[in-house]
Order: structure tokens, then sequence, then C-alpha cells
């Protein structure tokens, strides 16, 4: 009869919530800042093939590669608004301009 005990314990990294899609997979915060509460997350990177211009710099931010996206939790035209002003971020550019 085989025996599977060895692999019984359960593995703490492997229980990390997935409830997430990948694309939005990440650690996501809250900031204050100046102008409002901001949602923040880091995304990583993906094939979706999407670039966005960072905020920051004004240059491209790429989907394939890790960045931060932020948005406004206190929209002042409505809660619908925060989704909808999501800005994606070099990480760099994030820290910087926070
Ligand atoms: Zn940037």
């Amino acid at each position: 009869m085989p025996r599977s005990s060895s692999s019984r314990r359960k593995n703490k990294w492997q229980q990390a919530p997935r409830d997430l899609s990948d694309s939005v997979a990440g650690m996501r915060t809250s900031r204050s800042l100046p102008d409002g509460t901001w949602s923040v997350q880091t995304v990583k990177g993906n094939d979706s093939g999407k670039v966005y211009v960072c905020p920051g710099c004004g240059r491209d931010v790429s989907a394939a590669s890790s960045h931060i996206v932020a948005w406004r939790q206190d929209a002042p035209h409505g809660i619908e608004i925060g989704v909808e002003s999501r800005r994606h971020w070099h990480q760099r550019c994030f820290d910087r301009f926070r």
C-alpha cells in the first residue's frame, strides 16, 4: 500500500489567495495623499500587450512588466470614477511622485 505522508504538510506559500484574476493579482494598499485616499496595487507583468502612459514621467508603461495601479477611493463625482480613473505608474515613478 503506497504511503503519501511525506507530502501531507501544507505549504503556506501555496495557500496564498488566488481569488483575483492574474492580471490584477498583487498586494493592494491604501495611501493617504494630499488629494485624497488612493488605492495602490502592484500588478505583475502579463501578456495582455497593453501599453499605458505613466502620469509621472509621461512614458509608456508596458503591461509586460510589473507596475503600479493607483486610483482614488473618494472620487469627487461618484464611486464609479474611482475605477474609471485608474492610472498605471512605473514603480519608481510612483515612489517619487506619491
Ligand atoms: Zn514613469
